[in-house]
């Protein structure tokens, strides 16, 4: 076998775990994104939450507002009692008054419903920030961890060039050429082996001469279906083998 498609063999397979590392180096921010969102929709929640309370709040002010206006047009009516000289008047009067009373005493029936609304309503926001809280430090110890990995892989990343660049140096120019080529083309397989007689890149026979061209291990040869460079798969085993 030539020498330089040996290494080209190599060098695919080197290229392969490069691209499985660069993937995921790619793929690894995407939990982030994931995390943050959930993030902001807690955030979210929580304002809904508060304005909710808000209103509440407001209506309970409101009601209060209601009572002591109720009480004070009692009291006034209740003063007025004592002016009144006719029975009818004062029957009218005494009416009123009960009217208010009854008034005032739904609506303070309200408030306590609208109190305890208010208190749940409290302890569920408290909840909620503490969702908040949570989901923050969740996110910190994720970024860090997130650091490390990344900086692993880089590392890593940067041996694997290194390596790469000296499998590289083997290859002449030419060659290199064609199997970037090929390789962005074939979905990163540029060089494929054939074993009895078939490409092992595209399952289909090559042809009779080529086969026997390749045994002789003296040229590059190509796929004459996929293009991609061939190598004699049974040589490479017995090399395998006899090491
Ligand atoms: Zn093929």
């Amino acid at each position: 076998m030539l020498p330089e498609l040996k290494r080209l063999v190599d060098l695919q397979e080197l290229d392969k775990v490069i691209r499985g590392v660069t993937q995921e180096m790619e793929k690894l921010p995407e939990f982030m994104e994931t995390e943050t969102a959930r993030l902001q929709d807690l955030k979210a929640e929580t304002a809904v939450l508060a304005q909710e309370l808000e209103n509440l709040k407001s209506q309970r002010r409101a009601m209060e507002g209601e009572i002591a206006d109720l009480e004070e047009s009692i009291k006034k009516s209740r003063q007025r009692l004592m002016e009144i000289k006719s029975n009818i008047e004062y029957r009218a009067m005494l009416k009123e008054i009960a009217y208010k009373e009854d008034q005032r005493d739904k609506t303070e029936t309200r408030m306590l419903e609208t109190m305890d609304l208010i208190e749940a309503k409290t302890k569920g926001l408290v909840e909620q920030d503490r969702k908040v809280q949570e989901q923050q430090a969740f996110l910190a110890q994720e970024e860090e961890k997130l650091k490390a990995q990344m900086g692993t892989l880089k590392k890593r990343l940067a041996g694997l060039e290194k390596e790469r660049g000296g499998l590289r140096k083997g290859v002449p120019a030419q060659l290199l050429k064609r199997y970037e080529f090929i390789r962005e083309r074939r979905n990163g397989t540029a060089i494929a082996p054939v074993r009895e007689g078939v490409c092992l890149g595209c399952n289909m026979n090559i042809l009779p001469q080529q086969f026997i061209d390749l045994q002789k291990g003296e040229e590059i040869l190509q796929c004459p279906h996929c293009q991609r460079i061939l190598y004699w798969l049974d040589e490479m085993e017995e090399e395998a083998a006899a090491n």
